[in-house]
Parts: C-alpha cells; sequence; structure tokens
C-alpha cells in the first residue's frame, strides 16, 4: 500500500500532524521509537487545558485520540533510512520494513547534550531546566543559580532574573561576560560567579550547594542550564535540506523543507523557543501543508 504520508516522530509535532491527517483521511503512519527530550522531567507547563501533564500522559491522551481515526497507524520503530525514489519515498525503520509514502513530515525532535560536570544529568528535569518559560514558575523566587558558559550567560539571567531577586551565574571557569554586561547585571542585583565547578550536590536530584575545583560551595535551590542541541535523527544523508546555523531544518513558513514533499515541524526546525504547544501547532500546519499538496496533485 502506498501511504498518503509518513510522519517520523511521535512528540507533540507528530501527534498533531497525525490528528490532523486522520481527520482529513489521510493514509497515514507515524514512527515513533518514544525518546523524546523531555523524558527527564515529569511534568510539562504551559499548555493550555494541559498545565502540569506528565510529558508521558500527554502522549498516552494523544494516541487514545488518533485511535478514532482508521487511517492513522502507529509503529513503535525508528526509521533509519529514507530515500527519494521517482516521486515517492521509501521509509526504512530499523528492524528492516520498507514502507512507500507519497509525503514526509520530519517530527524527530532534538537531542540535548549537558555541559561536561560531574552529576549533572542527576539534577537535569528536577532541579535544573533549560527554560525559564518552562519551570520558572515552580522556581520563583528561590535562590537560583545560571550556569552557562557561552554568550547565552547574559541573555538567560536577564531573562530569569524576571522570577527571582537571588540569582547567581556560573560560567564554570569561562569568561564570557563582558565589563559592561557585569555593570548592568550588578547594578541589578545579578552577582558572578567564574570559578570552575566541580558538582553539584544535593538529594533526589533537588539542588542543594554548587561545589567549585578550589574546594568551596554556594548555597542554590535550582536553576537553569544551557545545553547544546543536535538533531534526534539525521536523514541528511538521504535527503537534502539545509540546516539553519543552530543546526535545526530549514523551511518556509509552510513547513517545506528544500526537498519538495518532505516537511518539517517542532523542535527538529531549532528555530526558535522549543515548547510543546509551538511543536503542536507546527505539526497541524504540516499536516495541512501535506494534505494541500495532495489535493493540488489530484486536481493537476
Ligand atoms: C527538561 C525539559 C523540560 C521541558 N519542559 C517543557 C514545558 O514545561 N513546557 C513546554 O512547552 N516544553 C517543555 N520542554 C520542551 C518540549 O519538550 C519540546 O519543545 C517538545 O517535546 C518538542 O516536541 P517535538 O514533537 O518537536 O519533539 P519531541 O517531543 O522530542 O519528540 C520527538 C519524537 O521523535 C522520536 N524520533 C526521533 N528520531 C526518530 C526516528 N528516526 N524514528 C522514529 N522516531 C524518532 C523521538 O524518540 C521522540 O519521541 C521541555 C524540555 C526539556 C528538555
Amino acid at each position: 500500500m502506498i501511504l498518503d504520508c509518513a510522519v517520523i516522530g511521535g512528540g507533540p509535532a507528530g501527534l498533531n500532524a497525525a490528528l490532523v491527517l486522520g481527520r482529513s483521511r489521510r493514509k497515514t503512519i507515524l514512527f515513533d521509537d518514544n525518546k523524546p527530550r523531555n523524558t527527564v522531567t515529569s511534568e510539562s507547563h504551559g499548555f493550555i487545558t494541559r498545565d502540569g501533564i506528565n510529558p508521558q500522559e500527554l502522549k498516552r491522551i494523544a494516541q487514545e485520540e488518533l485511535s478514532s481515526y482508521p487511517d492513522v497507524r502507529t509503529e513503535k520503530q525508528r526509521v533509519h533510512r529514507i530515500n527519494k525514489e521517482n516521486r515517492l519515498f521509501k521509509v526504512e525503520t530499523e528492524n528492516g520494513k520498507v514502507y512507500s509514502a507519497k509525503k514526509i513530515i520530519l517530527a524527530t525532535g532534538f537531542q540535548e547534550v549537558l555541559p561536561d560536570i560531574p552529576l549533572v544529568k542527576d539534577f537535569y528535569g528536577k532541579s535544573l531546566f533549560n527554560c525559564p518559560f518552562c519551570d520558572g514558575w515552580e522556581l520563583r523566587d528561590r535562590p537560583l543559580a545560571v550556569v552557562a558558559d557561552d554568550h547565552k550567560a547574559f541573555h538567560l539571567a536577564k531573562l530569569v532574573s524576571n522570577w527571582t531577586n537571588d540569582l547567581i551565574i556560573f560560567t564554570n571557569g569561562k569568561e564570557v561576560i563582558s565589563p559592561e554586561e557585569q555593570e548592568l547585571l550588578k547594578s541589578k542585583g545579578i552577582c558572578i560567579n567564574e570559578k570552575k565547578i566541580a558538582t553539584f550536590i544535593g538529594e533526589e536530584g533537588m539542588l542543594e550547594r554548587i561545589q567549585f575545583e578550589d574546594g568551596t560551595s554556594v548555597f542554590r535551590e535550582g536553576g537553569f542550564i544551557t545545553t547544546e542541541w543536535i538533531q534526534a535523527a539525521s536523514f541528511k544523508s538521504s535527503l537534502e535540506y539545509t540546516l539553519n546555523e543552530q543546526g535545526g531544518i530549514e523551511t518556509d513558513s509552510w513547513q517545506r523543507t528544500e526537498t519538495e514533499g518532505v516537511f518539517a515541524c517542532g523542535d527538529t526546525r531549532i528555530a526558535g523557543p522549543s515548547q510543546l504547544i509551538i511543536a503542536a501547532a507546527e505539526g497541524c500546519m504540516a499536516a495541512m501543508s501535506v494534505n494541500g499538496a495532495l489535493t493540488e496533485e489530484k486536481f493537476n
């Protein structure tokens, strides 16, 4: 059978794309190996009607909703190759099955690379987070840290200062804040600590102290840390698309990539704020775009 669309990735972007395709009576397969970047956290915030939901529960509800649409099927498989042959895409999964689809939606998200600081993984997603819009409210008014060893330190600290008046930036041994920026931060009561971090100290992921290589430590109850973002899946070898400066897949406002018939949505575009609701909205847009393209092909 030739599918109308193969959606790769079953996070909010891919799930919403599959929902809109199913409702449009498009034969769709959603491939997902269920390794989203927010696995580390137990609560997601900022999605109206779903504020505070467990991310896996959000996926469960989405799958339940998809089960009402007979044209949508989910395969819990990782896709490892996609090739374009004439006008059709051949989608190959890790278990060796090959599916043919007229259109592809990439909704594969990205993975985060945490800074190389001992025990950072134990705290990430519990009391250290990446995005103040996601978790700032829960950490409000506490003694917080911004841990960042690059130019993002200044910007992130300015943002986080909206949630607390007790903020210290930890640059982990780097000098990344200019004298002018330091003056500005100090004038707002934000301190800077440039010592090399040895480790994080606390119980069950809840931060209590940041320990430095010189043996001293500072009391902090949580904070925000910058991470590197890399594509969770790369089909660059078999599909042509351009990556933006941050490593995200370039699309136009209709989620179309450079390759005709390939669309991208959600975090995989690494093109702005990374949020569940934005990913879901882009998934909706990608599905409408696919539907529009298939409709045009039918009449032309
Ligand atoms: C600690 C943390 C806390 C966060 N908190 C919030 C919050 O409170 N509110 C909020 O709005 N956002 C939050 N986010 C951001 C949010 O998780 C992302 O913006 C959102 O998950 C992006 O959705 P997505 O569908 O694009 O990608 P993802 O949710 O990452 O889903 C991508 C899916 O594609 C699958 N996949 C990848 N490659 C393949 C392949 N080759 N084959 C098959 N499947 C594949 C992955 O396994 C994954 O299931 C948080 C992120 C982190 C890290």
